[in-house]
């Protein structure tokens, strides 16, 4: 049934709320509501938030504000608030912007038509504060979901929530308990996704390496990327968000013996100075994460290697960040990711002394960038004369004049990408083929090359 409503949605934060703007959007079309980009055009718009660090907050806020200001200036009826600020502020935000129409958690996607519909606010189910939680969701295959991903490459939820205790970090809160979907459910979801010309399956969820314990499952992130491996049409399968206590042998036999799965390991260590990965409640230590990365540089032997740090977090002390510049040093890390602490209420970290003046953290953050950058540029440049696989994504963000894509080894959004300056005349490759790339220059994260 057509409906007249035009909505649109905004998705901020990570690709697990990606999904979940994705699985929205595909209740709202298959009630027949049309979905539209432009927000001009609304008449309801969704915005899908993240929560979880100051900026991202800021962010989300800001964006809700924008947007209420086309309920002035534009057609917009409906202001509709999802995601994780929900979760956290759900009365301050309904209190503080009353242009907000309603307000949805995350564990209340398939409530999205009946607000829509209702043009009201449908009263949340109360929480933990006195209020009863509602019933934790995870979407399944037969979940309807409209993706906004580029038409060769899907995201893949595998379970939701955590049940890690990292002091900096209210996800749990947010997200709920770990919890599973089956693999089956999963390998249904990626057939569907191969048969529409999906490639490329990014599994993601908040500790991908802990799926499968729930389900009693032994080695279950190892048999799930087997199986998708082994599904038609894939080329390509990744997973995001590791954590380093729980990279098993058999996880590493499965990513050496397939070619299409990805020689690349996403996996955040927070810090390597024994005294601050202890105040952060995080597993591992710098020699068992030596040991780790020895163990994958030996099985995978051109594996990419990613990681994420937090600087000025409660306690760290300038040998504490001099040990983790020396950590860095020493494991030439491929990609580096690195954040500045954010004091989260709620977080376990809020009450922590020693807190870390702001001005401190953002020094070390430039200075540890600063020596990942050098690192990254030389590695790039030992890749100058190779010849790489790459995924075309089609016209360079940076310039028309550019075409880009993605070596198995970097993954979308977060990481650098090879940038097409040059092809033979005949070359009518697309976006979403595969091309063979001559890597010509090297930049600080980006390559360049020209396909042969
Ligand atoms: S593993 Fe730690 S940082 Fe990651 S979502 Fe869980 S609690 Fe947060």
């Amino acid at each position: 049934m057509k409906q007249t409503k035009k909505v649109g949605m905004i998705s901020l934060g990570c690709p697990k709320n990606l999904v979940d703007s994705e699985v929205m959007m595909g209740l709202l079309a298959k009630q027949g509501y049309q979905l539209t980009n432009d927000q001009q055009a609304a008449d309801v718009l969704v915005v899908n938030t993240c929560g979880f660090i100051d900026a991202a907050r800021q962010e989300s806020v800001d964006t809700i504000l924008e947007m209420a200001q086309l309920k002035q200036t534009g057609k917009l009826q409906q202001l509709i608030v999802a995601g994780c600020l929900v979760e956290r502020y759900q009365d301050d935000l309904q209190k503080e912007i009353p242009e907000i129409d309603a307000c949805i958690g995350v564990n209340q996607l398939t409530d999205i038509t009946a607000i829509v519909k209702a043009k009201g606010a449908k009263p949340l189910p109360i929480y933990s504060d006195g209020r009863s939680a509602p019933e934790l969701f995870l979407y399944d295959e037969t979940t309807p979901r409209l993706r906004a991903t580029a038409p060769y490459t899907a995201y893949v939820k595998i379970a939701e929530g955590c049940d890690h205790t990292c002091a900096f970090c209210i996800i749990p809160k947010l997200r709920g308990v770990f919890r599973s979907r089956s693999p089956e459910s999963i390998l249904r979801e990626v057939e569907i996704l191969a048969a529409q010309g999906v490639q490329e399956i990014v599994l993601i969820s908040q500790d991908t390496t802990t799926y499968g314990s729930d389900l009693a499952l032994q080695n279950g992130l190892a048999r799930l990327v087997e199986a998708i491996a082994n599904v038609a049409g894939i080329e390509w399968v990744r997973f995001l968000y590791c954590y380093p206590t729980a990279i098993t042998n058999e996880l590493l036999r499965v990513v050496a013996e397939h070619p299409n799965v990805c020689k690349y390991f996403d996996i955040p260590l927070q810090h390597a100075s024994a005294r601050v990965l202890k105040r952060m409640r995080r597993g591992g230590n710098r020699q068992s994460y030596e040991r780790l990365f020895a163990r994958i540089r030996e099985a995978v032997p051109n594996a990419a290697l990613r990681t994420t740090f937090i600087v000025g977090f409660p306690g760290e002390r300038d040998e504490d960040f001099a040990e983790l510049v020396a950590f860095v040093k020493a494991m030439q890390f491929d990609r580096v990711g690195v954040f500045t602490y954010s004091d989260e209420e709620n977080s376990p970290a809020f009450a922590l002394d020693e807190k870390v003046d702001a001005k401190v953290a953002k020094r070390r953050e430039r200075q540890l960038m600063k020596e990942q950058a050098k690192i990254s540029r030389r590695k790039n440049r030992k890749m100058i004369g190779k010849r790489v696989q790459v995924l075309l994504e089609g016209k360079s963000k940076e310039t028309d004049l550019l075409l880009e894509g993605r070596m198995q080894t970097q993954a979308p959004e977060i990481d650098g990408c090879v940038l097409i300056n040059d092809m033979p005349a005949d070359c009518a490759a697309q976006s979403g083929d595969f091309v063979t790339v001559e890597i010509t220059e090297a930049q600080e994260y980006d390559l360049i090359g020209r396909i042969i």
